[in-house]
C-alpha cells in the first residue's frame, strides 16, 4: 500500500476539520479528493506531507508512519500546495536547483533538474524568472519541484484552479502521465476535474468521509 490514512482526526479549537477519516491508495492510482471549500482537504494534505500534525490517527507511506519517522517518509512524498510559495525573482532553473539542494540530491541534482524541465514542458521557459510565467507554467514549475526527488506519492492541492482551458488540458495531461508511475492524491472542488483525470473519487464534507468509490459507479448513483 503506497498511502494509508487511518482514522485521521484534527481539531482547530472546538471545530473538527477532520473527523475519523480513513482510506488507502495503491501504487499507480490517481485518486480525486473532492469536497467543497472548508471540507478539510488541505488539512488532510498538510498532515500527509508532515506540515501539521494530527490529533489522532496515522498516515503511512509505503508501510512507514509519517509522524514517527519524519524526514525519511517526507522524501517519499511530493507536494504541490494550493498556495505554492514560488519565488518570483528566481529563475526557473535556479529555483529547481535550490529545491534539489534541499533534498541533498548532490551529483544527481543537475540531471534531475534538466529531466524535470523537460518532462514538465518547461524547455522554452526555464531561463525566465518565475514571476514572468503564466499561471499554467507556474503550475508546471510547481509540479517539477514536487517531483524532483522522485517521490512515490504525489499530493496535489487544487492544482488546476484558475487555469485557462488550454493550460488546464496540459496540466491534466501531465498529471495523468505522472500518475502512470506514482500514487497521486488530487484535490479539487469540481467533479469535472475528477472525471477528467481520476478513476477513483474520495469525497469529504465537514471533515468526514462521505464516499470512496470508482468514479463511474459513483456517477451512476448520483
Ligand atoms: P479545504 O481544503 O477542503 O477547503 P481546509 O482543510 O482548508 O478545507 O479547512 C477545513 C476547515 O478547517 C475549515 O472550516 C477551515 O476554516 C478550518 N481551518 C483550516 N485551517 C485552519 C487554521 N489554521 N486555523 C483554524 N481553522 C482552520
Ligand atoms: P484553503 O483553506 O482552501 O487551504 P484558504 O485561502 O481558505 O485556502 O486558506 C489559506 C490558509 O489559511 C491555509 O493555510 C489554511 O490552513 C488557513 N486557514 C483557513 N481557514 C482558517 C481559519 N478559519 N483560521 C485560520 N487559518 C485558516
Amino acid at each position: 500500500m503506497s498511502l494509508s490514512i487511518q482514522q485521521l482526526t484534527k481539531y482547530y479549537g472546538q471545530q473538527a476539520a477532520l473527523n475519523n477519516v480513513s482510506f488507502e491508495l495503491h501504487a499507480g492510482e490517481i485518486a480525486g479528493f473532492l469536497g467543497p471549500n472548508g471540507a478539510g482537504k488541505s488539512t488532510l494534505m498538510k498532515i500527509v506531507t508532515g506540515y501539521i500534525s494530527a490529533d489522532a490517527g496515522t498516515v503511512s507511506v509505503c508501510g512507514e508512519k509519517v509522524t514517527e519517522t519524519g524526514l525519511e517518509t517526507r522524501r517519499m512524498i511530493g507536494y504541490l500546495p494550493e498556495h505554492n510559495p514560488l519565488y518570483p525573482d528566481l529563475y526557473v532553473k535556479e529555483y529547481l536547483q535550490f529545491v534539489a539542494g534541499m533534498y541533498h540530491l548532490g551529483k544527481q541534482s543537475k540531471s534531475r533538474v534538466d529531466e524535470m524541465i523537460e518532462r514538465t514542458g518547461l524547455t522554452g521557459e526555464y531561463k525566465k524568472r518565475i514571476g514572468q510565467l503564466s499561471k499554467g507554467y507556474r503550475q508546471r514549475v510547481g509540479l517539477a519541484q514536487a517531483l524532483i526527488h522522485d517521490p512515490k506519492v504525489l499530493i496535489l492541492d487544487e492544482p488546476t484552479t484558475g487555469l485557462d482551458p488550454n493550460q488546464l488540458t496540459e496540466i491534466r495531461n501531465l498529471i495523468i502521465e505522472v500518475g502512470k508511475e506514482k500514487t497521486v492524491l488530487f484535490s479539487t472542488h469540481i467533479m469535472q476535474e475528477v472525471k477528467a483525470i481520476c478513476k477513483r473519487v474520495i469525497i469529504i464534507n465537514n471533515g468526514k468521509l462521505v464516499a470512496d468509490s470508482t468514479e463511474d459507479s459513483l456517477l451512476h448513483e448520483v
